[in-house]
């Protein structure tokens, strides 16, 4: 099987411990297509299906919280992070497949940061995030007025949103 130069420029980016398996497997995917010469396209080929193979198989939940601005000033998060770390209240649904991934506040009234921070976090496969208690809550701190816009816009960017994190 013959090898364009780009194409073995192309097959360097692959980590080296697998590299000699992922040439033998793209030149049987290029023979089976009939051909004699491996081009830098059906290196790209073989490396998109091999991300969307490996997608697939990914089952990690990946959540992120986003809490009040306002509370942050007086509060570490020590509480959200303990109830996840234990799966705990609204964490309980998750099994140990789930990862942590962003923990961030609004940005202040109302919510001003939050849009940029979820197109953020979808770029890591973000699929659940958490409005935190202290957004939610009536007596400790006021209820955040904006909740519900906040809430909207996560739904509309196609994020789930669960209300509420360790009570
Ligand atoms: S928008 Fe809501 S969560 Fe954000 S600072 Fe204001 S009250 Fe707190």
């Amino acid at each position: 099987m013959e090898w364009e130069p780009e194409a073995l420029k192309e097959l360097e980016k692959v980590p080296q411990h697998v590299r000699s398996m992922a040439k033998i497997g793209i030149e049987t995917s290029v023979e089976k297509k009939g051909k004699t010469t491996v081009t830098i396209e059906d290196v790209r080929e073989a490396a998109e299906q091999f991300r969307a193979l490996m997608k697939k198989d990914d089952k990690t939940t990946r959540i992120a919280v986003v809490r009040c601005d306002i509370v942050s000033e007086v509060c570490p998060g020590v509480a959200c992070f303990k109830a996840f770390n234990k799966r705990k209240v609204h964490f309980s649904r998750y099994g140990k497949d789930t990862e942590i991934i962003g923990f961030f506040t609004c940005g202040g009234c109302p919510g001003r940061r939050v849009f940029r921070l979820v197109d953020s976090l979808l770029k890591h496969d973000v699929d659940v995030i958490h409005l935190s208690s202290c957004m939610l809550m009536e007596k400790s701190y006021s209820r955040c007025p904006h909740l519900e816009d906040i809430k909207q816009m996560i739904l509309k960017k196609g994020v789930k949103v669960v209300e509420g994190t360790h009570h």
